[in-house]
């Protein structure tokens, strides 16, 4: 293939493809964004009529053309591509234009016509389907003359393209016909006639395929006709010709003056425009049924998820590494939103010019990728900053001193981390930045429910823990002075005084009633859990606390305590003076009854009438309290658990006979004392 000169090879004599077009279009636009604003036009006409002379004098092209004098073929067959960015408008004067890529179409001569009509039909094919306007270029003496001139390859060119666009029409191609050596004898204008008749003719013998049947010949294309006089004979009007048929490609903003017209235009991309023309000669060679509306999507396709590809390329490369702590948010907003936003505006740039359906379609796809990685980092800042605002939330409720219950405390906390965290996941979607974050909110949600279980269990053992001391604090300021004083009733003194002490405190601590939840949120069956489990506490510590002080020398001196006050002290309390020993002896008696009434009472723990104390839960012995407190299994275990039964048995039968034996020592030695005081006294 011929390299990268003033024209280039586009389809070569075997009929390839030149895969160095874009090169071509690089290096003549010195890699300028074109964009979408360049022209494409061609040349269609026989064999030496002076095309490539025509293009060269109008756009300044380089195209080879027939040496005059040796008259031999020396173009070389094929479609040439040349570029300009200047016009002739007068026989020496340029204008400046946009980017104009021109083919030039070199087919064979007319003494070597017959196989390579297959190349000119192609060739005129393919004009037809890459430019916006077609010039075809013919001598005067042709006109009127159907056969033998290029209106026949016409008609199979309006065949196709009927095939092709048949069910388009905003598409629209300009056909410019250029007579030349116009002698000047018959105007334009009836030329025009001619021709214009000539096609209508051949429109109305097309075969139209199904449901372009009433579509007209202006349907698809424009018509424009102009003249050049013969180049040799009348050089000075041939330039004037020239100039005048430059200025209409020189005025574009002037739509009276040019031929350019949106319509026209392809709207790809001069990248795109190459596939397309690639893809649609691959189409024609190949005689494969041609769509070129179809051929157009692909090009979309193909290169919207190349710029997306390069863009997204673009969007990782500069994608932060590092992870973002909890107090880094509106950083990561921001790097993530600028990034985002970068990426998509690239891809918009290059990739909005294509088939908005496909540059649509492929932007989603593109914004699904950058969500799916933006995810990632989103997900990691948040499993950050669930921890961290659990933690606050922990660090908020120890922090919260005024004195409203520890479960409005809690749910204030809770609702205040909560809020927080809405504030985070509402800034990263407000953006869009990721569609959802549920996950996110779900653990968030069950972290801090497992954070606030664990908080008020941690309230409810310290409320545990002080009411058990409470309670116990309190039998042993009210229920040791019973004891020690005990009198027949002493357990009905002794029951009250204990569910008493348990009220008081359960009170106090807001407890009472099956209202714990009111302090740390529980449920009706917790409740009752640990209620029972403070009842639990409080047996214990009486059962302790009895113990401890009804033990047998305690019990001995509760005994003769008693003994002494009924002994030695009348009923007003003042002591007595002994006068005989009958005396003595009968208070004796008196006293030592006294005295024993008790140790029934003190020995088993029974009510007034008759009935043994059995507590009304399960005692855990040697403390219920210090344990952990545990709702969700029973709080009692296999060892450690009293038999309720086993409360109201204080003295053993040999501990109690133990008891009654130093009782009555200790008894008659203080009747023997007392004795002894009257013979002191009588024998004086
Ligand atoms: P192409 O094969 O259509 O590209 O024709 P060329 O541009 O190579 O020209 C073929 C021959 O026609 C050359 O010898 C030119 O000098 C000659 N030629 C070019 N323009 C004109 C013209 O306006 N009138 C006449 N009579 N000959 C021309
Ligand atoms: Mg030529």
């Amino acid at each position: 293939m011929t390299g990268l000169g003033p024209s280039m090879q586009l389809i070569n004599e075997e009929k390839e493809f030149n895969s160095d077009v874009l090169d071509f279009f690089n290096k003549h636009t010195n890699s300028r964004d074109v964009g979408m604003d360049y022209h494409v036009i061609s040349v269609f006409g026989s064999q030496s009529s002076g095309k490539s002379t025509l293009l060269n004098a109008v756009f300044g092209t380089k195209f080879d053309t027939m040496n005059a004098k040796e008259k031999r073929q020396q173009t070389t067959k094929g479609i040439w591509l040349g570029h300009t960015k200047e016009v002739a408008v007068t026989s020496n004067k340029k204008e400046p234009i946009k980017d104009l890529f021109v083919l030039d179409v070199e087919g064979s001569d007319g003494a070597e016509r017959g196989e390579d009509q297959d190349f000119e039909r192609k060739a005129a094919l393919f004009a037809i389907a890459v430019s916006e306007i077609l010039i075809v270029n013919m001598w005067e003496q042709q006109v009127g003359l159907y056969q033998g001139n290029n209106m026949a390859l016409l008609k199979t060119v309006f065949e196709v393209n009927l095939s092709l666009f048949g069910h388009r029409s905003d598409h629209k191609v300009l056909l410019l016909f250029v007579i030349r050596d116009h002698v000047g004898v018959t105007p334009l204008t009836s030329l025009q006639e001619t021709l214009e008749a000539e096609l209508q003719e051949i429109w109305a013998g097309l075969t139209k395929p199904e449901g372009c049947e009433d579509k007209t010949l202006a349907d698809f294309f424009d018509l424009k006709f102009t003249a050049l006089a013969h180049k040799v004979l009348q050089p000075d009007a041939f330039m004037e010709n020239v100039g005048t048929l430059g200025s209409r490609f020189a005025n574009e903003s002037d739509p009276h003056v040019s031929y350019f017209k949106p319509a026209y235009h392809h709207n790809l991309p001069i990248d795109g425009w190459t596939m397309y023309a690639n893809n649609c000669w691959n189409q024609i060679e190949t005689n494969k049924d041609l769509d070129l509306p179809t051929q157009q999507i692909l090009v979309a396709k193909f290169k919207t998820e190349e710029i997306a590809q390069q863009s997204f390329g673009a969007f990782l490369e500069n994608y932060p590494n590092e992870a973002f702590s909890s107090d880094q948010k509106q950083e990561l907003v921001d790097t993530l939103q600028e990034l985002k936003s970068e990426c998509l505006r690239e891809y918009d740039t290059y990739a909005s010019r294509y088939a908005k359906p496909v540059y649509i379609e492929t932007k989603k796809g593109l914004a699904s990728n950058i969500e799916a990685k933006c995810k990632e980092t989103i997900s990691k800042f948040f499993a950050g900053t669930i921890e961290a605002l659990v933690a606050a939330f922990e660090r908020d409720l120890l922090e919260r001193t005024k004195p409203t219950s520890f479960v409005t405390k809690l749910e204030t906390a809770r609702c205040d981390a909560i809020e927080k965290f809405q504030s985070f996941v509402s800034d990263f979607l407000r953006l869009e930045l990721v569609s959802s974050l549920k996950d996110e909110e779900e653990t968030f949600l069950a972290v801090l429910d497992q954070a606030c279980t664990v908080q008020s269990q941690k309230q409810l053992k310290t409320i545990i823990t002080r009411s058990g001391k409470e309670i116990s604090n309190g039998i042993k300021e009210d229920i040791i002075v019973l004891l020690t004083h005990p009198d027949k009733n002493l357990w009905d003194h002794v029951m009250d005084s204990f569910n008493t002490i348990i009220s008081r405190t359960t009170q106090r601590f807001g407890l009472e009633d099956n209202i714990f939840d009111f302090q740390v949120g529980l449920s009706q069956a917790e409740n009752e859990k640990v209620y029972k489990q403070i009842r639990s506490g409080a047996w214990a510590s009486l059962h302790e606390i009895v113990n401890d002080c009804l033990t047998e020398d305690n019990v001995v001196s509760i005994l003769r305590e008693r003994f002494e006050n009924k002994f030695r002290f009348d009923e007003n309390d003042s002591p007595r003076l002994w006068k005989n020993e009958e005396e003595i002896d009968t208070a004796y008696r008196v006293a030592k009854e006294h005295a024993l009434e008790v140790i029934g009472v003190l020995s088993l723990a029974s009510t007034a009438n008759h009935t043994e104390i059995i507590p009304d839960v399960p005692v855990k012995v040697p403390h219920g309290l210090d344990d952990e407190v545990d709702l969700q299994g029973e709080f009692e275990d296999e060892e450690g658990v009293y038999h309720q039964k086993s409360f109201a048995h204080i003295l053993t039968a040999s501990q109690r006979e133990k008891i009654l034996r130093n009782f009555k020592r200790q008894s008659n030695t203080t009747v023997i004392e007392a004795k002894r005081s009257i013979i002191r006294t009588t024998s004086h």
